[in-house]
């Protein structure tokens, strides 16, 4: 944590970060304005939060974003009834939600506890009726829907609502097959959509190489860079013109 926060302080970075409470509360303390409190959410959780809860957390405003939502782990899609009333919630109440849609670990099926994860769900079109039901929805895929390209570039076109981030992918992926997957989404004209993340778990480090990945990337205008690594967030969680300024001249002791 003190490593991680260590990059977080050199890079001026701020981070949504989610995980279990107790977790994340110390987090919140060491990292203070830096995290960006998210709520973690799966039906594998020991003790799933139900939809009234969910709404009241948020009422209350101890988080600020619903994500992770991990479902694709319970092999359930976004899309699903189960999940139908969590979307009504984060729908009315106008908070950004962050589904992962995309890579898990390798294997992940044959691995503990992860026996219901299923490859079929990587595709963003699965994110797609949930979409035509609820118009109103601030969602991102997270991880991009890796390596679905054809399908994220449907779903991408035929819902202008829809972001991406780039965790994981950034920094685990070979380069040549994440600056690929990148420029193709840049070149189809939605680098406006594209926002950073690490998904940093484990592994200080990783969030530099994450970010030395789109630094690197020779297909990327500097202007593109910016947007990745700050601009599209900013705008995605409708940051105010205040907290974009304190964020930038942001100088810790
Ligand atoms: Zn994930």
């Amino acid at each position: 944590m003190e490593q991680t926060i260590g990059v977080l302080k050199r890079r001026n970075i701020f981070g949504v970060t989610s995980g279990p409470a107790p977790l994340l509360e110390r987090w919140k303390q060491a990292g203070r304005e830096r995290i960006i409190p998210a709520l973690w959410f799966g039906f594998m959780l020991q003790t799933v939060p139900t939809p009234a809860e969910v709404r009241q957390w948020f009422t209350e405003r101890r988080y600020a974003v619903f994500s992770e939502v991990a479902i694709q782990y319970d092999g359930i899609s976004p899309s699903d009834t189960m999940f139908e009333p969590y979307l009504a919630v984060v729908e009315e109440m106008d908070v950004p939600v962050g589904i992962h849609i995309g890579l898990g670990p390798p294997g992940a099926l044959y691995l503990p506890g992860m026996g219901n994860y299923r490859a079929r769900l990587h595709s963003p079109l699965v994110l797609e009726e949930a979409l035509a039901r609820h118009r109103k929805l601030r969602v991102y895929l997270m991880h991009a829907g890796w390596p679905m390209l054809d399908d994220l570039l449907a779903v991408l076109y035929a819902h202008p609502q829809v972001h991406v981030d780039v965790g994981i992918i950034s920094y685990l992926l070979p380069r040549a097959a994440f600056h690929r997957y990148l420029q193709r989404i840049v070149e189809a004209g939605f680098a406006r959509r594209v926002m950073f993340g690490s998904d940093q778990m484990n592994w200080p480090a990783a969030i530099e190489r994450a970010i030395q990945a789109i630094e690197a990337a020779p297909f990327l205008t500097t202007e593109q860079k910016r947007d990745i690594l700050f601009n599209n967030a900013a705008r995605f969680l409708r940051l105010s013109q205040k907290q974009i300024t304190a964020m930038s001249g942001k100088k810790d002791e």
